[in-house]
């Protein structure tokens, strides 16, 4: 079983084969222009993406539905799936973020007005710096708690689902609160709500998250063909990324601050950080010229391989000079570093001008 709420270590290939998501890889050819995170093997799975990619090679309509949970810090990772959103709102999808407050609510203890208030000041200035489109036709943000349509979907969609369900998919017991029990039906409401005839009908629709977020989507496309007859409902589709390693080597956490590099940090903090990343080196410079580094091991080259390096070619360069111990981790790790600087100064200024239209964004 996944736990949305726990899950730390994933098995990328046992979820292929377990759960059935497929291999994305196959779309490649198919899609005009990836981004990088598609091409570089970083989003390695799918569920009916087929439809996404048709809309995208006619220029139909679809829609993308990715939610923010505000409980805590952006790090680096999560800015994975702003650059998802950046893409599809280039290819001209609609772009929907429920703003999972009452799921902050239930499952973390987070009181509404904090939410709010993170929601603004971390998650969506985080999001505009980075260079999403706030004021784009065909942008849809929202939080959970004041969108009536999401909650009253969510009531009619709970008369099709009962507890030993929800106990099965997620693994609630007899102690787990009934509002935590209630609100992935919220979410499944999230994601289906702009396929109602007030938002335009039933169309694709594609939700990025990472694997550890799959019971929610199995659950809202088993949902959606339960409501075919009455709503039209499309089952969405869905990818899946990879998660970033950690600074430790563990999963990146924003309540393990050590393994984190958050959005807030500061240029110097941020090289300092990966200075003190975990490498794939070896543990002598003279073992390392002869066998060479893993950089599939490497904290620091998925920095690269995730943010700092968009060029294929000097990614390349940089992975064989590792592997053939053509370069050694202190180097490699101070290049990385004033990378990672560069992207925190520019980052920061961006940050202190999104502040502003931030503070505007859900009045
Ligand atoms: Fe990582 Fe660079 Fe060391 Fe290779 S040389 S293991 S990529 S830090």
């Amino acid at each position: 079983m996944i736990d949305p709420w726990s899950s730390s270590v994933i098995d990328y290939e046992k979820l292929t084969e377990q759960f059935g998501i497929k291999p994305f890889v196959g779309f490649l050819d198919e899609i005009n222009d990836p981004p990088s995170l598609m091409s570089r093997g970083i989003v390695f799975g799918h569920r009916d993406y087929g439809r996404i990619v048709k809309a995208l090679r006619e220029g139909s309509n679809f829609a993308v539905v990715t939610g923010m949970m505000p409980s805590g810090k952006m790090h680096i990772g999560h800015k994975m799936i702003v650059d998802q959103l950046i893409w599809y709102q280039k290819k001209g999808a609609e772009i929907y973020i429920p703003i999972a407050d009452m799921e902050s609510y239930s499952a973390r203890g987070v009181d509404f007005e904090k939410s709010r208030k993170l929601a603004i000041t971390e998650y969506i200035t985080n999001y505009i710096a980075l260079g999403l489109n706030f004021k784009a036709k065909n942008f849809h943000i929202y939080l959970q708690s004041e969108n009536k349509d999401v909650q009253d979907l969510a009531y009619k969609l709970a008369k099709k689902v009962n507890l030993s369900e929800m106990k099965a998919i997620y693994g609630f017991s007899n102690s787990t609160n009934l509002a935590h029990v209630y609100v992935p039906l919220i979410q499944v409401a999230d994601i289906l709500h702009p396929q109602l005839s007030k938002y335009g009908g039933p169309k694709p629709i594609v939700v990025p998250v990472g694997p550890d977020q799959d019971p929610h989507i199995r659950l809202t496309r088993d949902i959606a063909l339960r409501f075919k007859k009455i709503f039209k409902f499309i089952p969405p589709s869905s990818t899946y990324h990879r998660f970033i390693t950690g600074l430790t080597g563990e999963k990146m956490s924003s309540s393990k601050p050590k393994t984190a590099i958050f959005l807030s940090d500061s240029p110097e903090i941020a090289e300092k950080k990966i200075k003190s990343a975990k490498t794939g080196g070896k543990e002598t410079l003279d073992e390392q010229r002869a066998t060479g580094g893993t950089p599939e091991d490497c904290v620091v080259y998925e920095m690269l391989l995730y943010h700092l390096t968009p060029d294929d070619d000097e990614l390349r360069k940089i992975y064989n000079d590792c592997r053939e111990g053509n370069v050694m981790c202190g180097e490699c790790k101070q290049k990385t570093a004033d990378l990672m600087k560069d992207f925190f100064r520019n980052f920061s200024r961006k940050r202190e001008k999104a502040e502003l239209l931030a503070g505007k964004i859900l009045e």
